[in-house]
């Protein structure tokens, strides 16, 4: 017998799965609408113009090599994407209190930030929203965290958040519980707490004593503005808490496959950034080492270049304006169709999903019927439609629908 026959195959990754099979499928009107990644209207991939630019710099530039970066990665694209999600004039930056460590994109920031959690604090509860993205259970999880809750997000009644619920189960944390917190753009609800809401969230892990922890994948993509984006992340700073941010530049540069990210600490004390660095340093070590340089050069240069740092602002503007129309374009097409029920939230949802209430016995009919790849719990991203598709579209949520 073999040493690995005990082994079973698990349950695929959803999303994974989904684009595969929307590869295989030959059907000409095809529509992919699983995958969080930008298309545009033609319904390709962009890769950005101040990243192409930079990319051909880059080339051509003998002097560059491949040499090994740091364990921690490149400290200018560190400094930068710090800035970029506090704010560069945050007097967490001016009194040194943050800073930031290349990651393996915004996964590898979350998988080195748990592991640090776990093996160096200790702790071991982690909340996440129900629903959340998919992967946040399976890294805490991996990391070494042993007990896994979910915090009330999502009201499937009134299609908006259970406030009241994630209050509650947040009041029932127990001290030193890693709350994991969607910055903006949530996935995949689409729904962002108000200020206000954040207001009392931040009161409430305050008393409870709980360490919060920002994931923000979507930083431009929701409001178009990477400033207002981050919003949320600066008040927390502000009222003098420590915490961690996980950062990603797959959605916002357009750099998926790079796996460039930021994992960034903010601290109330300088003496414990050179301890903090230095257990980092072992986890990552032990993990992979050091970083690709390839992705965290481009956002570097892109972010300190005044010229570039704003043609990367308008790409925002166009990515985030695209996803807008779309919104605007299905919830019209479904309402004059008459499709039963109510479509406002396809419009007052932001970033790049929406979590369309669809059943999973219409997914199910989308998928097989109609050739529409989407998840399970009906969230389709944005970005996989456009003009051609569309009118598909829409007919086809209202023949699942009626
Ligand atoms: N966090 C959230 C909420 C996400 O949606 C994603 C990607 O879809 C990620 C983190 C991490 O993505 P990546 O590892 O590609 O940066």
């Amino acid at each position: 017998g073999s040493r690995f026959s005990k082994l079973s195959i698990q349950p695929p990754i959803e999303v994974f799965n989904l684009m595969k099979a929307y590869q295989d499928d030959p059907y000409e009107k095809k529509v992919n609408l699983s995958a969080g990644a930008y298309r545009t209207d033609q319904g390709e991939p962009w890769v950005l113009p101040c990243v192409r630019k930079v990319e051909a710099a880059m080339a051509a530039d003998t002097s560059l090599n491949h040499e090994y970066l740091p364990i921690l990665g490149l400290e200018a694209f560190s400094q930068q994407a710090t800035a970029l999600v506090l704010g560069g004039d945050n007097p967490a930056i001016v009194n040194g209190l943050a800073f930031g460590v290349q990651t393996l994109s915004g996964t590898g920031a979350l998988r080195v930030a748990a592991e640090f959690l776990c093996r160096q604090l200790g702790f071991n509860v982690f909340y996440y929203s129900d629903p959340t993205w998919g992967n946040h259970g399976l890294v805490f999880k991996s990391a070494g965290f042993t007990t896994e809750r979910k915090y009330r997000y999502w009201d499937s009644e009134k299609r908006g958040i259970d406030f009241d619920g994630m209050i509650a189960d947040l009041k029932d944390a127990p001290p030193n519980s890693v709350i994991i917190l969607h910055a903006c753009a949530h996935n995949p609800t689409g729904c962002d707490p108000t200020l206000d809401q954040w207001k009392q969230i931040a009161q409430v892990i305050k008393e409870k004593e709980l360490f919060p922890l920002f994931d923000i994948a979507y930083q431009g993509f929701a409001s178009g503005d990477a400033d207002k984006d981050a919003l949320v992340v600066r008040y927390f700073t502000s009222l003098g808490f420590e915490l961690i941010i996980c950062q990603s530049f797959a959605k916002n540069f357009g750099l998926y496959n790079e796996r460039i990210g930021n994992l960034t600490f903010v601290v109330n004390a300088q003496e414990v950034i050179a301890p903090i660095k230095s257990q980092l340093s072992i986890i990552i070590r032990a993990m992979y080492s050091n970083p690709p340089n390839h992705g965290a050069r481009i956002v570097a240069t892109v972010l300190s270049n005044p010229e570039y740092n704003q043609e990367w602002r308008e790409c925002l503007k166009v990515m985030s304006g695209r996803i807008r129309e779309m919104r605007e374009l299905l919830r019209g097409k479904l309402e004059s169709l008459g499709t039963p029920g109510t479509w406002d939230h396809i419009t007052t949802q932001i970033g790049m999903f929406s979590y369309t209430g669809l059943n999973s016995k219409q997914v199910e009919t989308l998928v097989k019927k109609y050739h529409i790849y989407l998840l399970r719990s009906g969230r389709i991203s944005m970005c996989g439609l456009n003009r051609n598709n569309i009118d598909y579209v829409a007919n086809a949520i209202y023949d699942v629908v009626v």
